[in-house]
């Protein structure tokens, strides 16, 4: 999973200008600093930028469209309180400094210093997500959509506390035991995990990102897999079997999104 560090500062003037703006100096009050008020389509450029055009929770490849969706951190829920606020801020000081309850914020009766945003419309819970579609005719199967309002540990702002196994498996390293915390996520799909094993195979290999991205209908598929993969030949292996399954172009093509995987098994598992 991705660390950001939520540090743009022109995103930060842009929520500021926007909020200060909305102040109503004669009627001693906000009006509409809501999400729906603000044009989002700056986060939305700002957040791909800063995660390198990376899904938030499950690293596949984004893009600057409509597939690509905003996830508060701290949900925008009506049941969010300060107590439920102070959950979050437990685990990451980024938000403890930058973030208050949105209705705090708007039934201000004087014109208040940011930071703190209100949590609706503050930039540092706002990252960008899939839309959890990891096969273009499936229903919403990880991620912002799949979670939810639930509670989930701001691991995009906590760094390392997301690993993963050599099999694909996605761990919250500080609670390997109890990993209660991630599951609203689904990260642990077998879809998600064979795609993450696959990567792991490659990444043991010297094949390098560009070959793999090249790689233009299924005569390649197959050659790239045989010279960069020392599988058991066997199809009842189970890698052969997960193998074998990402040997059709479109698959493959789902495969490439999670490009990711390359690097970070290279960098944290061989
Ligand atoms: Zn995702």
């Amino acid at each position: 999973m991705i660390t950001v560090n939520k540090d743009n500062q022109a995103a930060i003037d842009y929520v500021s200008n926007f909020i200060n703006g909305q102040w109503q100096p004669e009627a001693n009050r906000y009006i509409n600093i809501g999400y729906n008020d603000i044009d989002v389509s700056a986060y939305r450029t700002y957040c791909l930028e800063e995660q390198n055009n990376i899904c938030c929770y499950c690293c596949r490849q984004i893009d600057n469209s409509r597939n690509t969706e905003l996830e508060h951190i701290i949900p925008r829920a009506q049941n969010i309180d300060n107590t439920e606020l102070q959950r979050y801020f437990d685990y990451s000081n980024i938000l403890a400094q930058n973030i208050v309850l949105q209705r705090s914020f708007r039934d201000s009766a004087t014109q208040q210093a940011t930071p703190p945003f209100p949590h609706h419309i503050a930039y540092h819970n706002i990252v960008a997500s899939c839309n959890g579609r990891i096969i273009d005719t499936s229903e919403y199967l990880c991620c912002n959509r799949s979670r939810g309002n639930d509670f989930v540990p701001p691991f995009n702002l906590m760094p390392n506390s997301i690993a993963y196994l050599n099999d694909g498996t996605l761990y919250y390293v500080n609670d390997e035991i109890d990993n209660r915390l991630i599951n609203p996520l689904n990260l642990n799909k077998d879809l998600l995990k064979n795609i993450r094993r696959i990567w792991f195979l490659f990444a043991k290999s010297d094949v390098t990102e560009d070959e793999i991205m090249n790689v233009t209908n299924e005569t390649e598929i197959r050659e790239i897999i045989a010279l960069n993969l020392d599988v058991n030949p066997s199809k009842l292996s189970k890698d052969g079997k997960i193998i074998d399954s990402f040997k059709t172009l479109s698959n493959w093509q789902t495969l490439i999104k999670y490009k990711y995987f390359l690097n970070y098994f290279r960098t944290n598992n061989n």
